[in-house]
C-alpha cells in the first residue's frame, strides 16, 4: 500500500477523496491552503474530516492569489457571471490555484515520506475549470518529478471523470454519505443556516446549484 497525503478544502469532492484515500492507501496527512476565501467554514469543515480520520492538517496561508485578484472567490469580486478575463470561465476561476497548490502538496508530501497527492478535482461536470483536467494533472506529475527530484511522485484523482450524481454514489459505497452532506461545504455564500437533503447552502450559488443538480440525480439513479 503507498503512502499518501490528500488535498482537503472541505467540499465534498475532497472529502469523498479523502475517505477513498483512507481505504485505498496509508494517508499520512491531509493539506488546507488559506487563499483568501470568503469564509471560515471552508476551514472548519476540512479540520472536522481530518479530526474524524484521525490524520494531521496542515494549513498553509497562499495570500498571494488574493493580492493578485482576478477570481470572484477572491477579494470582492462577483461571484456568478463569468471571469474579468477568461471569459469562457466562471467568475469562480482562480488562475493558477490549483497549480500551486498540487505543487504546495508535492513538496508537503515529500516532507511526510508519501509519494502520493490525492486530489477530488473533476474534470465531468465541473465548472470546467482547466487545472482540474487530468491532462494539467499529468503536465504537474512530470514537472514535479523532474523539479523536485521525486521519481515515484504521483497525483491520484479518483473523481475525475465522475458526475457529481456518481461521487454522491461513491461516498454511500465509502459508508460515509450522511457525514460528507452534514459536514462537507460547499456553498460559496459561507450559507450553514439552510439544510437542504444535499446539505448546506444558500441553495442559490452556482457551487450549490450543482451540488443540489447532482443530488437529485443520484436519487433519481438509485431508484432506476
Ligand atoms: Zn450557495
Amino acid at each position: 500500500m503507498k503512502t499518501s497525503i490528500v488535498t482537503l478544502s472541505g467540499g465534498q469532492d475532497s472529502s469523498t477523496t479523502l475517505a477513498q484515500a483512507i481505504k485505498d492507501s496509508q494517508v499520512v496527512g491531509a493539506i488546507f491552503y488559506h487563499y483568501g476565501q470568503r469564509h471560515e467554514v471552508e476551514a472548519q469543515a476540512a479540520a472536522f474530516f481530518a479530526k474524524h480520520y484521525c490524520i494531521p492538517l496542515e494549513v498553509v496561508n497562499v495570500t498571494a492569489f488574493q493580492e493578485l485578484g482576478n477570481s470572484g472567490l477572491v477579494g470582492d469580486g462577483q461571484i456568478t457571471g463569468m471571469h474579468p478575463t477568461l471569459k469562457h470561465l466562471p467568475a469562480s476561476f482562480v488562475p493558477g490555484r490549483n497549480l500551486v497548490f498540487l505543487t504546495l502538496a508535492a513538496a508537503y508530501a515529500m516532507r511526510m515520506g508519501a509519494t502520493q497527492v490525492w486530489t477530488g478535482v473533476c474534470q465531468t461536470d465541473f465548472s470546467g475549470y482547466p487545472d482540474c483536467r487530468r491532462n494539467t494533472m499529468d503536465a504537474l506529475e512530470h514537472s514535479v518529478r523532474l523539479g523536485m527530484d521525486f521519481p515515484e511522485f504521483e497525483i491520484i484523482t479518483p473523481l475525475m471523470f465522475e458526475t457529481k450524481a456518481e461521487t454522491f454514489a461513491r461516498a454511500e459505497h465509502l459508508g460515509m454519505l450522511e457525514l460528507m452532506l452534514e459536514h462537507s461545504h460547499t456553498c460559496y455564500e459561507g450559507d450553514r443556516t439552510l439544510r437542504h437533503a444535499w446539505g448546506y447552502g444558500c441553495g442559490q450559488c452556482p457551487a450549490c446549484a450543482l451540488r443540489a443538480k447532482g443530488y437529485e440525480e443520484y436519487l433519481s439513479s438509485k431508484h432506476r
